[in-house]
């Protein structure tokens, strides 16, 4: 075999990394993405997107953001064990932005996985699924901070949301948004994006695959001036001087000014569009004549 570039500790690297070796990644020092992908077929098409979560780790605790969709459990804490293999501080909280299977499905495993850990952030109605559970969970309201040791993680503002009890997570240190369904958006599992930030994705067309889950997944987007919630979404962005973005299902932000304005434009251009359902049409089979 030929000698090839040593090219491992180059910042491209992750392009020429095996899809399944790309996980965990750090976002972020000490943020890392963790979970799997789940294919959804839309006109036609295979779409990929993510049903992420993220381990945010400071000097004394690490906290989960979000739990994966519940086929994910396995590779979530397969994730995990890595991560805590490797040194980081035990998990001691758990925080989901809302109460959605791809969102908190894993929760109740993870409550009996990690005795020690906290649920946090809206916890309505988790009491009702997991009453032996009650105990270890604490409602948060925005600012609230978890201290994780050296860093904290706050909960702000979800300017664009699915349900009304969602709250968005903050990584106080090294300003790292997670926002849920806020940047929502698949990936072309074609063009080896899974494991990839939205930036080394160079053929996403990122305000077509934001269109389209803003299609499927935020129909209140449909009845809703669009510009005033982007607006928001920059003023939130620079209020807290976001330097990350952590979406659930798209692929991490890591330049907010060049690539927030591309979601921006897909949400807007949904926001125009008919609403189209959430299954995929089957076209009836044409009948000989009827056609010109
Ligand atoms: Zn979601
Ligand atoms: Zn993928």
């Amino acid at each position: 075999m030929l000698d090839k570039p040593h090219t491992h500790s180059h910042a491209s690297s992750m392009l020429d990394t095996p899809v399944a070796e790309r996980m965990p990644r750090e976002i972020a020092p000490g943020v890392f993405w963790i979970g799997d992908c789940l294919a959804q077929r839309h006109k036609g098409k295979v779409y990929h997107g993510y049903n992420a979560a993220f381990l945010v780790c400071g000097n004394d605790a690490s906290i989960l953001v979000e739990t994966g969709h519940p086929k994910d459990f396995p590779v979530i804490e397969r994730h995990m064990n890595v991560l805590f293999a490797r040194g980081v501080a035990p998990l001691k909280y758990l925080f989901v932005t809302h109460q959605e299977t791809p969102h908190c499905g894993g929760l109740g495993r993870i409550l009996r996985t990690f005795p020690d850990a906290l649920l946090v952030g809206d916890v309505s109605d988790y009491h009702l699924a997991f009453p032996q559970y009650e105990h270890r969970m604490r409602s948060m309201n925005e600012g609230d901070e978890i201290d994780l040791g050296g860093r904290s993680l706050m909960a702000v503002e979800p300017v664009i949301r699915d349900l009304r009890t969602t709250w968005w997570g903050f990584d106080t240190k090294e300003r790292v948004l997670f926002p849920g369904d806020g940047f929502a958006y698949s990936h072309y599992h074609e063009d080896g994006h899974c494991g990839l930030i939205a930036e080394e994705a160079v053929s996403l067309d990122l305000p077509d695959v934001s269109s389209t889950f803003a299609d499927l997944a935020l129909f209140w987007t449909k009845f809703a001036d669009m510009n005033a919630y982007c607006d928001r979404l920059d003023h939130l962005i620079a209020r807290l001087g976001v330097k990350t973005i952590a979406p659930t299902h798209g692929l991490p932000i890591t330049d907010v000014k060049a690539t927030v304005p591309k979601v921006q434009e897909g949400l807007k251009a949904a926001a125009l569009m008919p609403e189209t359902g959430t299954n995929e049409k089957v076209t009836a089979p044409s009948v000989a004549g009827t056609h010109a």
